[in-house]
C-alpha cells in the first residue's frame, strides 16, 4: 500500500486533497487507494508504517460486512502542489487593497485565514506606503468564493497571461477600496 507524502508540508494526499495526517485522513487514502473509495475504512492504529483498520461497509453479494485489516503503508515522498506553487511563485490573482491601513490589514488577515484553512495561500505581500497592500493569491476559485460569502465589493480585471492547450488562461485582480 502506497500513499502520498510531502515531506515540506508533512500532509499525505486524500480524495479530498492534501491533509494532514490524522486517522480519518488516513482512512480516506487508504479507502481510495484499496477500493476506490468504495468503503469506509477507519483507522485504529498506525504506527512504523503498520496501520490497523476496520474495512466497513464492504459489499459481498447483498450484503455489507466489517472486518479488520493490517496493511503495511509505505509513504512516496513527493512535493506536493501547493508547495511547489509557494516554491515557484505561483499566483492566480491580485488583491490590490486601498484605504485605511487598519482595515487593509483586516481585510489581509481575513484572507489569509480562508485560503489557508483550504489549502491556498497568499504567495507574497506587497505593502505600499500610504496606499495600501497588494496580495499575490494562488487560487481565484476560492478567492471569488471568499468575495462572495463576505460580500466584499472589488472591481475587477482580467490579464491574459497564458494559453494551455488552447485554453485561455487569465489572471484576475481585484480592486477593494475600504
Ligand atoms: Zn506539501
Amino acid at each position: 500500500m502506497k500513499l502520498k507524502y510531502c515531506k515540506r508540508c508533512g500532509r499525505i494526499g486524500t480524495p479530498l486533497g492534501m491533509r494532514a495526517i490524522t486517522n480519518e485522513a488516513l482512512g480516506l487514502a487508504l479507502a481510495k487507494e484499496l477500493f476506490s473509495s468504495k468503503c469506509r475504512v477507519k483507522v485504529r492504529s498506525f504506527e512504523h508504517g503498520n496501520a490497523k483498520v476496520e474495512v466497513e461497509g464492504y459489499k459481498v453479494d447483498e450484503d455489507s460486512i466489517n472486518f479488520p485489516l493490517d496493511l503495511e503503508v509505505a509513504m512516496i515522498h513527493e512535493i506536493c502542489q501547493d508547495d511547489y506553487r509557494r516554491s515557484s511563485g505561483y499566483y492566480e490573482a491580485i488583491v490590490q487593497i486601498r484605504g485605511n491601513a487598519d482595515k487593509a490589514q483586516r481585510l489581509f488577515k481575513r484572507i489569509d485565514k480562508f485560503l489557508a484553512a483550504r489549502g491556498a495561500f497568499i504567495g507574497k505581500v506587497e505593502t505600499k506606503e500610504l496606499t495600501g497592500m497588494d496580495l499575490y493569491v494562488s487560487d481565484k476559485a476560492l478567492l471569488n468564493d471568499f468575495m462572495k460569502r463576505t460580500k466584499t465589493k472589488s472591481k475587477r480585471s482580467y490579464t491574459l497571461y497564458s494559453v494551455k492547450g488552447g485554453k485561455r488562461i487569465f489572471r484576475n485582480t481585484y480592486l477593494v477600496e475600504l
